[in-house]
């Protein structure tokens, strides 16, 4: 099976530059030796059980040059140009990378960390402590009233975009009450009829998106002002600037312009 090597330079992919783009292969990384400043495996589920490892993470050193042959590419943008399963597979490679390069001590006793031969996790030699990458989860909502879509203005989009109502859920919540809880604050909106509607691995930087419709229930929209600058009921034809690619907020309104219009 062929090797796959996700090496970064500044949060961005290196790929060959051929006719048409592509990943790095295992024949690809001997022009980057180094110039890696960290590297590793990619492990899914448990090192033993017999598992070929065939995907690999690299970090090169931000005052490194990008050889010739080669390009970097943004995250969002490999997602739109190879679509959702590379974007997965490099996202992965990504925490990976930052877990790794940044989380080098124990939390206990501060003792230097080393990799768990086991799966993606490190170990303390010192205290026997575990620690694993973090994946923290936050909720994503598309709230409908009466064939409309609740959408927001974030204070950090562009100019002009909306979005569906997110936020990382708290210690405590079940995603359903941070459904409810993130609409109510950034909006002032009470919603009811919570359904799941899928989830989304988002790598900036190591976020699980879990994605929900809701309707309507009571209230009038009332930005928070300070997260939330504008929110309004939009119809299915008269949608403003909407995230792009392969972003489950926009797969959500996608869902919603389907059955609305
Ligand atoms: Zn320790």
């Amino acid at each position: 099976m062929q090797e796959i090597w996700y090496i970064f330079k500044d949060d961005k992919l290196l790929l060959c530059r051929s006719s048409e783009p592509r990943l790095l292969t295992s024949c690809d990384v001997g022009a980057l030796s180094g110039l890696l400043i960290n590297k590793g495996t990619v492990v899914i589920g448990d090192r033993d059980k017999g598992k070929v490892i065939n995907e690999f993470w690299g970090e090169m050193a931000h005052n490194a040059a990008v050889p010739g042959n080669m390009i970097t590419m943004g995250l969002r943008e490999v997602g739109s140009t190879f679509g959702e399963e590379v974007f997965y597979k490099a996202a992965r490679a990504f925490q990976l990378m930052k877990w790794y390069g940044h989380h080098l001590f124990c939390m206990s006793c501060g003792g230097r960390l080393k990799p768990s031969p086991f799966d993606n996790g490190k170990i303390c030699p010192s205290c026997g402590a575990i620690f694993y990458p973090p994946v923290t989860p936050a909720i994503i909502v598309a709230v409908e009233r009466e064939g409309k879509i609740l959408l927001a203005r974030n204070a950090n989009f562009p100019p002009g975009r909306y979005s569906v109502i997110a936020g990382f859920v708290e210690p405590g919540e079940s995603f359903e009450d941070a459904v409810r809880r993130e609409v109510k604050e950034e909006v002032s909106v009470e919603v009811k009829n919570i359904r799941y509607f899928g989830s989304q691995p988002w790598p900036f930087p190591h976020t699980i998106m879990v994605g929900f419709t809701a309707q309507w229930a009571s209230g009038e929209i009332k930005p928070d002002g300070r997260e939330i600058l504008d929110a309004r009921w939009f119809a299915p034809d008269e949608l403003p600037d909407i995230p792009s690619g392969i972003s489950i907020s926009r797969k959500l309104i996608d869902h919603f312009r389907q059955y609305n219009i």
